[in-house]
Protein backbone atom coordinates (compact mmCIF):
# COMPACT_ATOMS: atom_id res chain seq x y z
CA UNK A 1 0.00 0.00 0.00
CA UNK A 2 1.40 3.35 -1.17
CA UNK A 3 -0.22 5.95 0.54
CA UNK A 4 1.68 10.03 -0.19
CA UNK A 5 1.02 13.28 1.54
CA UNK A 6 0.40 16.87 -0.56
CA UNK A 7 0.24 19.97 0.55
CA UNK A 8 1.82 23.53 1.02
CA UNK A 9 4.92 24.03 3.11
CA UNK A 10 3.22 24.45 6.75
CA UNK A 11 0.14 22.70 5.96
CA UNK A 12 1.31 19.46 8.40
CA UNK A 13 2.45 16.94 6.22
CA UNK A 14 5.11 15.71 8.43
CA UNK A 15 3.17 15.45 10.97
CA UNK A 16 0.04 13.67 9.45
CA UNK A 17 2.49 10.94 8.03
CA UNK A 18 3.94 10.52 11.73
CA UNK A 19 1.03 10.02 12.96
CA UNK A 20 -0.68 7.87 10.69
CA UNK A 21 2.81 6.03 10.70
CA UNK A 22 2.84 5.48 14.08
CA UNK A 23 -0.83 4.51 14.76
CA UNK A 24 -0.07 1.83 11.34
CA UNK A 25 2.88 0.43 13.54
CA UNK A 26 0.89 -0.27 16.46
CA UNK A 27 -1.25 -2.25 14.40
CA UNK A 28 1.56 -4.25 13.70
CA UNK A 29 2.02 -3.18 9.98
CA UNK A 30 5.50 -3.23 8.90
CA UNK A 31 5.76 0.85 7.60
CA UNK A 32 8.81 2.49 6.01
CA UNK A 33 8.19 6.41 6.08
CA UNK A 34 10.14 8.56 3.27
CA UNK A 35 9.97 11.86 1.44
CA UNK A 36 10.70 13.54 -1.69
CA UNK A 37 12.86 15.27 -2.74
CA UNK A 38 15.35 13.84 -0.44
CA UNK A 39 14.48 9.96 0.48
CA UNK A 40 18.05 8.37 -0.82
CA UNK A 41 21.28 9.52 -1.13
CA UNK A 42 21.60 10.84 -4.04
CA UNK A 43 18.30 12.27 -3.78
CA UNK A 44 19.45 14.40 -0.94
CA UNK A 45 22.32 15.53 -2.83
CA UNK A 46 19.51 16.69 -5.62
CA UNK A 47 17.37 18.05 -2.54
CA UNK A 48 20.35 20.35 -1.94
CA UNK A 49 20.97 21.23 -5.48
CA UNK A 50 16.89 22.32 -6.32
CA UNK A 51 16.37 23.84 -3.08
CA UNK A 52 19.64 25.53 -1.95
CA UNK A 53 21.50 26.44 -5.61
CA UNK A 54 22.46 30.37 -5.45
CA UNK A 55 21.14 31.16 -8.65
CA UNK A 56 17.98 30.25 -10.97
CA UNK A 57 17.75 26.54 -12.40
CA UNK A 58 15.93 26.76 -15.31
CA UNK A 59 12.05 25.16 -15.42
CA UNK A 60 12.46 22.20 -17.50
CA UNK A 61 16.39 21.79 -15.63
CA UNK A 62 14.41 21.94 -12.12
CA UNK A 63 11.84 19.08 -13.06
CA UNK A 64 14.30 16.94 -14.26
CA UNK A 65 16.32 17.14 -11.25
CA UNK A 66 12.87 16.19 -9.44
CA UNK A 67 12.32 13.60 -11.85
CA UNK A 68 15.65 12.01 -11.41
CA UNK A 69 15.23 12.09 -7.43
CA UNK A 70 12.25 10.25 -7.70
CA UNK A 71 13.18 7.88 -10.72
CA UNK A 72 15.98 6.90 -8.11
CA UNK A 73 13.93 6.83 -4.95
CA UNK A 74 11.22 4.92 -6.55
CA UNK A 75 13.23 2.12 -7.92
CA UNK A 76 15.67 1.46 -4.69
CA UNK A 77 13.24 2.44 -1.83
CA UNK A 78 9.61 2.62 -2.47
CA UNK A 79 9.30 -0.88 -5.18
CA UNK A 80 11.47 -2.87 -2.75
CA UNK A 81 9.28 -2.39 0.15
CA UNK A 82 5.78 -1.89 -1.66
CA UNK A 83 7.38 -5.42 -2.62
CA UNK A 84 7.76 -6.91 0.48
CA UNK A 85 4.33 -6.24 0.98
CA UNK A 86 5.46 -3.41 3.45
CA UNK A 87 2.96 0.00 3.69
CA UNK A 88 4.91 3.30 1.90
CA UNK A 89 4.19 6.60 3.84
CA UNK A 90 5.99 9.31 1.96
CA UNK A 91 5.38 13.26 1.79
CA UNK A 92 5.19 14.44 -0.99
CA UNK A 93 5.42 12.76 -4.74
CA UNK A 94 4.23 13.80 -8.36
CA UNK A 95 1.52 15.47 -7.54
CA UNK A 96 3.77 17.70 -5.60
CA UNK A 97 5.50 18.29 -9.35
CA UNK A 98 2.82 18.81 -11.07
CA UNK A 99 1.15 21.10 -8.36
CA UNK A 100 4.79 23.07 -8.77
CA UNK A 101 6.43 22.69 -11.51
CA UNK A 102 3.81 22.17 -13.91
CA UNK A 103 1.56 24.80 -12.76
CA UNK A 104 3.26 27.13 -10.65
CA UNK A 105 5.60 27.53 -13.11
CA UNK A 106 5.81 28.04 -17.00
CA UNK A 107 5.69 23.95 -18.15
CA UNK A 108 2.80 22.18 -18.30
CA UNK A 109 0.81 19.87 -15.92
CA UNK A 110 0.13 16.98 -18.53
CA UNK A 111 3.94 16.96 -19.35
CA UNK A 112 5.33 17.10 -15.61
CA UNK A 113 2.60 14.31 -15.10
CA UNK A 114 3.86 12.28 -18.02
CA UNK A 115 7.70 12.55 -16.83
CA UNK A 116 7.01 11.59 -13.49
CA UNK A 117 5.23 8.48 -14.60
CA UNK A 118 7.73 8.07 -16.83
CA UNK A 119 10.34 8.53 -13.50
CA UNK A 120 8.50 6.27 -11.77
CA UNK A 121 7.68 3.60 -13.87
CA UNK A 122 3.90 4.25 -13.78
CA UNK A 123 3.70 3.91 -9.86
CA UNK A 124 0.99 5.80 -8.42
CA UNK A 125 -0.19 6.03 -5.15
CA UNK A 126 -3.28 4.14 -3.52
CA UNK A 127 -4.02 6.93 -1.29
CA UNK A 128 -3.31 10.56 -1.49
CA UNK A 129 -3.89 12.81 1.26
CA UNK A 130 -4.20 16.47 0.55
CA UNK A 131 -3.76 18.62 3.62
CA UNK A 132 -5.70 21.99 1.91
CA UNK A 133 -4.35 24.48 4.06
CA UNK A 134 -5.25 28.38 3.11
CA UNK A 135 -1.94 30.34 2.69
CA UNK A 136 -2.15 33.06 4.94
CA UNK A 137 -2.53 30.63 7.52
CA UNK A 138 0.21 28.64 6.39
CA UNK A 139 2.45 31.72 5.77
CA UNK A 140 1.45 32.15 9.79
CA UNK A 141 1.98 28.99 10.78
CA UNK A 142 5.90 28.92 8.93
CA UNK A 143 6.61 31.98 10.89
CA UNK A 144 5.85 30.71 13.74
CA UNK A 145 8.20 27.60 13.34
CA UNK A 146 10.78 29.89 11.38
CA UNK A 147 13.63 27.01 9.96
CA UNK A 148 15.21 26.93 7.01
CA UNK A 149 12.17 28.28 4.32
CA UNK A 150 14.85 30.25 2.97
CA UNK A 151 13.12 29.14 -0.59
CA UNK A 152 9.94 30.16 0.59
CA UNK A 153 10.88 34.06 0.55
CA UNK A 154 11.08 33.99 -2.77
CA UNK A 155 7.43 31.89 -3.34
CA UNK A 156 5.43 34.07 -2.11
CA UNK A 157 1.75 34.89 -2.22
CA UNK A 158 -0.07 34.05 -5.94
CA UNK A 159 2.26 31.54 -6.44
CA UNK A 160 0.94 29.82 -3.20
CA UNK A 161 -2.11 30.43 -4.45
CA UNK A 162 -1.63 28.91 -7.83
CA UNK A 163 -0.53 25.71 -6.48
CA UNK A 164 -3.30 25.37 -4.00
CA UNK A 165 -5.37 25.49 -7.19
CA UNK A 166 -3.61 23.12 -8.62
CA UNK A 167 -3.71 20.61 -6.30
CA UNK A 168 -7.59 20.68 -5.56
CA UNK A 169 -7.75 20.30 -9.12
CA UNK A 170 -5.69 17.13 -9.21
CA UNK A 171 -7.76 16.07 -6.23
CA UNK A 172 -11.45 16.60 -7.96
CA UNK A 173 -9.90 15.04 -11.38
CA UNK A 174 -9.24 12.21 -9.11
CA UNK A 175 -11.86 11.34 -6.18
CA UNK A 176 -11.09 7.55 -5.50
CA UNK A 177 -6.90 8.38 -4.84
CA UNK A 178 -7.43 11.54 -3.04
CA UNK A 179 -8.89 12.59 0.85
CA UNK A 180 -8.70 16.16 0.92
CA UNK A 181 -8.67 17.51 4.37
CA UNK A 182 -9.01 20.92 5.84
CA UNK A 183 -5.54 21.43 6.99
CA UNK A 184 -7.09 24.23 9.68
CA UNK A 185 -9.01 21.60 11.73
CA UNK A 186 -7.01 20.19 14.70
CA UNK A 187 -4.74 17.57 14.32
CA UNK A 188 -6.31 14.70 16.29
CA UNK A 189 -9.58 15.66 13.91
CA UNK A 190 -7.32 15.27 10.88
CA UNK A 191 -5.74 12.02 11.93
CA UNK A 192 -8.92 10.51 12.81
CA UNK A 193 -10.22 11.19 9.41
CA UNK A 194 -6.97 9.89 7.94
CA UNK A 195 -7.20 6.65 9.50
CA UNK A 196 -10.89 6.10 8.81
CA UNK A 197 -9.85 6.38 5.15
CA UNK A 198 -6.72 4.28 5.89
CA UNK A 199 -9.22 1.55 7.32
CA UNK A 200 -11.18 1.21 4.18
CA UNK A 201 -8.50 1.12 1.78
CA UNK A 202 -6.91 -1.73 3.79
CA UNK A 203 -9.92 -3.70 3.79
O1 LIG B 1 9.60 18.65 1.12
P1 LIG B 1 9.37 20.03 1.54
O2 LIG B 1 7.97 20.25 2.04
O3 LIG B 1 10.40 20.55 2.50
O4 LIG B 1 9.48 20.87 0.19
C1 LIG B 1 10.32 21.92 0.04
C2 LIG B 1 9.96 22.75 -1.19
O5 LIG B 1 10.34 22.06 -2.38
C3 LIG B 1 8.50 23.05 -1.41
O6 LIG B 1 8.10 24.17 -0.72
C4 LIG B 1 8.45 23.35 -2.88
O7 LIG B 1 8.77 24.71 -3.08
C5 LIG B 1 9.57 22.54 -3.46
N1 LIG B 1 9.12 21.41 -4.26
C6 LIG B 1 8.86 21.63 -5.60
N2 LIG B 1 8.53 20.57 -6.40
C7 LIG B 1 8.46 19.32 -5.92
C8 LIG B 1 8.71 19.09 -4.57
C9 LIG B 1 9.04 20.16 -3.74
O8 LIG B 1 8.94 22.75 -6.06
N3 LIG B 1 8.18 18.33 -6.75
Amino acid sequence: LFITFEGGDGSGKSTQAELLTAWLGERGRAVLRTREPGGTDVGHEIREIVLHHRGDITPRAEALLYAADRAHHIATVVRPALDRGEVVIQDRYLDSSVAYQGTGRVLGADEVRKLSLWAAKGLLPDLTVLLDLDEVVARGRLNAARTRYDRLEAEKGEFHARVRAAYLELAAAEPGRFLVVDAAAPVEQIAERIRTRVTAVLG
